[in-house]
């Protein structure tokens, strides 16, 4: 039996492996989380090995989560996921893969897998994702605002609270936050946090074993329920019909609920009209793409969490640099920073641009000046060649301006090399670049039309 449990658990190895890798991105996936080894499930502790102690306590510390709930959407037999320095000896007698044979394992101590021992209900919460440790900027004060609401009132502020953002910006770290911040100071009332998927295992479970009312009464001693990414629950009618009315009557009994999703209510597929009404009937918060001096605000505090000095050319190079999410902000930040622990000496430059080479080569190879070029042009109806021309009439003069500031947002070249690109030298593109900056700052409108010429590029 315990063989068999094996091979189901090694095959949904695999589709965790393409989730972490989805989430995490690839590079971080093979820089950290390649070495991974599956070892036995027991008890609903899945025990995952590790090559070195190093590896072992950094994966807990930074990655415990994520690989937790990885496995958790694949098997929600999991409880909890432990990590182990050594290497799964399997045999073939049977019971092997319950007790996997190591070189004296060391287990890792690890203050993520904190269990809520009377909430197996709940996901397991990342204790670095607290309201203290969540950077605000204005892309995100309204989210943080009415997530702090949620978890300071005591009685249903908004209800649900929706949050939504592309990925990687902070809405499972509000969320979690939410939960500590009751924990710690209202420790009577009870919080579960699931993700959608767990959420619509355990629902779709009991209306198969017709135990709805179980399920609800289960639910009925939760006073905030939080269900993450919501664009996956998605279900057959009947299920949609079951979950809108539990859903009512969880709101109508005083029950907090907080969402998050990638997209508005209105947006998501597949889900019906009626249903997509309600959640989005209460508060409806989205968090914006960071600015440049948010992504500044973030590296600054997450390179003192580290511990490892980061010099303030490093933090601007990177927020100038990866502007997609916090998500991958933190984890070029995190190579950065561990390869210098790893290795020794000092975070520079040349060492940053080294270590994420990768990276950023693949983030020039993106898009380039000369698409920049064309694609503006083209928007404003202007000939290519009037990007390199001498002619500063502002009909020309202004695209021009806005494919210099593009090319330094989008690309990692270097103030000269932009410069060249356009025939001028680099204080013009510095003074192009501050115009754009502060035109985007006075005009919503010019701000609006900049970023959609910014997305088109980006894809
Ligand atoms: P989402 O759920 O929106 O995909 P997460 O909440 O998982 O994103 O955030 C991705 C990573 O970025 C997490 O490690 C989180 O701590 C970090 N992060 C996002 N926004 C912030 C912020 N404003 N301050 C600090 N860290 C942040
Ligand atoms: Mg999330």
């Amino acid at each position: 039996m315990a063989k068999k449990q094996q091979k189901s658990i090694l095959s949904q190895a695999e589709a965790v492996e393409a989730r972490l890798r989805e989430l995490l991105g690839s590079s971080v996936f093979d820089t950290w989380l390649k070495s991974l080894c599956v070892g036995g499930l027991k008890d609903g502790i899945l025990t995952l090995f590790l090559p070195t102690n190093f590896f072992c306590s950094y994966i807990a510390r930074n990655f415990a989560d994520e690989i937790t709930q990885a496995w958790q959407a694949e098997n929600p037999e999991i409880l909890r996921v432990k990590f182990e320095v050594g290497s799964p000896a399997f045999s073939e007698t049977p019971d092997s893969a319950e007790e996997p044979k190591t070189e004296r394992p060391q287990t890792v101590s690890s203050p993520e897998l904190i269990e809520t021992e009377k909430d197996v209900l709940s996901a397991a919460l990342d204790p670095r994702f607290t309201f203290d440790n969540f950077v605000v900027g204005a892309p995100n004060e309204f989210a943080y605002a009415a997530a702090r609401r949620v978890a300071e009132s005591k009685t249903p502020s908004f209800n649900p609270l929706y949050l939504y953002s592309g990925a990687g910006l902070g809405k499972t770290h509000l969320m979690h936050s939410i939960a500590w911040y009751i924990r710690e100071h209202d420790p009577s009332r009870r919080v579960v946090y699931l993700s959608a998927e767990k959420f619509m295992y355990l629902f779709i479970r009991a209306i198969r074993y017709k135990d709805t009312l179980a399920f609800k009464e289960e639910l009925r001693n939760v006073d905030v329920l939080m269900i993450d990414d919501v664009q996956f629950l998605i279900g057959k009618d009947s299920t949609q019909d079951e979950f809108f009315h539990t859903f009512n009557a969880l709101v109508g009994s005083g029950k907090q609920i907080v969402l998050s999703a990638d997209k508005p209510p209105v947006n998501l597929e597949g889900i019906e009209e009626r249903l997509k009404t309600r959640l989005g009937s209460g508060l409806v918060a989205d968090i914006h793409q960071t600015t440049f001096e948010l992504r500044v605000g973030i590296l600054e505090s997450k390179a003192q969490n580290s511990g490892v000095y980061v010099p303030q050319d490093v933090i601007s190079f990177l927020a100038e640099k990866i502007t997609s999410s916090v998500r991958e902000l933190e984890g070029a930040l995190l190579r950065v920073t561990a390869h210098v622990q790893l290795m020794g000496g000092e975070v520079t430059l040349e060492r940053t641009c080294d270590i994420l080479r990768d990276v950023l080569s693949a983030l020039d190879r993106r898009v380039t000046i000369e698409e920049i070029q064309r694609k503006v042009a083209e928007h404003y109806n202007i000939r290519v060649a009037e990007m390199t021309s001498k002619r500063r009439d502002r009909p020309v003069a202004r695209p021009r301006q806005i494919a210099m500031f593009l090319s330094k947002e989008l690309t990692t070249k270097s103030l000269p090399d932009i410069g060249r690109a356009f025939d001028r030298d680099h204080t013009t593109v510095i003074h192009a670049v501050k115009a754009i900056e502060n035109l985007r700052e006075k005009d919503p409108a010019f701000k609006e039309e900049t970023d959609s010429l910014r997305r088109m590029l980006s894809v």
